[in-house]
């Protein structure tokens, strides 16, 4: 029987480059999208292409009154196009970036932030525990700018390091059923994310990429084969960890 991972916001970006790694490693994925469903469909079509079976799931991880809606979805798709009834991998990847100085921050800014990057990630994860095999994996996307501070990220980078906290707590909680629990931090990526501020802003990717000790900023192609590194018998020894991923960023 195929490892099944659920990959929240991998429509795109990291989550998708995830999806194809997780799939080379002979996954089958459910693929959660918030409004992009077409490129949701074109991921499922590329997991396919490399034999494994893929589902999409519309899913908004600020959302927390929907959870419950979305665990009842998501059994369902897992017993009628997976035949099981368990996960084996959760990736709590789905989010959002925003540059607000903290001297313009709103409460609804630091609200919809503290959501969608821990609160939501918080409770999906307590909700999905039960639907998770023993010996499974969990992965928390955090952030370099937990490690360096950005000007503008105060509310992401906070709700971040909460991220990073609460895989500790995890870590401990669940590791009695073999589950691990770690954190992947990237540096920039050049994606969508955050307004696409660093394929758009040749100065910013200019200045991040000579401050990294490789010489450039990251592409989604970066991240996927650690995802599916952590997720392999090899890497079972790691948990409870913060593994950051930039390039060697502001060493
Ligand atoms: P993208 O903008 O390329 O993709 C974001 C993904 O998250 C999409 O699948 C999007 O769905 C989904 N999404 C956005 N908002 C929500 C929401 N409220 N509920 C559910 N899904 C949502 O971003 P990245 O791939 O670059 O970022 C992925 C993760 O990596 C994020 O957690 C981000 O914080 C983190 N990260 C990114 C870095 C970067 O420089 N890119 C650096 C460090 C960390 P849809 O396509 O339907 O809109």
């Amino acid at each position: 029987m195929n490892r099944v991972a659920l990959i929240t916001g991998a429509s795109r970006g990291l989550g998708k480059d995830m999806a194809l790694r997780l799939a080379q490693t002979g996954c089958d994925i459910i693929i959660t999208y918030q409004t992009k469903l077409e490129e949701a469909n074109g991921v499922v079509d590329q997991v396919k292409q490399l034999g494994q079976k893929a589902t999409t799931l519309q899913f908004d991880v600020g959302d927390i009154k929907g959870f419950d809606g979305f665990v009842d979805k998501l059994q369902a798709v897992l017993n009628k196009k997976f035949g099981t009834e368990k996960l084996d991998i959760l990736i709590n990847n789905a989010g959002v970036g925003a540059t607000i100085p903290i001297a313009q921050v709103t409460e609804e800014d630091f609200d919809r932030l503290v959501n969608i990057h821990f609160k939501g990630v918080y409770f999906l994860t307590q909700k999905l525990l039960p639907y998770l095999n023993d010996d499974g994996h969990i992965i928390n996307i955090s952030s370099g700018t937990t490690r360096f501070a950005n000007p503008g990220y105060s509310v992401y980078a906070s709700a971040k390091s909460a991220i990073e906290t609460f895989t500790r707590y995890l870590a401990k909680e669940v590791g009695a059923r073999g589950i691990t629990a770690n954190v992947l931090a990237p540096g920039a990526i050049e994606t969508d994310f955050n307004g696409a501020t660093i394929r758009n802003n040749p100065q910013i990717k200019a200045m991040i990429a000579a401050n990294t000790a490789l010489g450039r900023v990251g592409q989604a192609e970066d991240i996927g084969g650690i995802i599916a590194f952590l997720c392999s018998p090899d890497a079972k020894w790691i948990n409870g960890q913060r593994i950051e991923a930039t390039g060697g960023v502001f060493l």
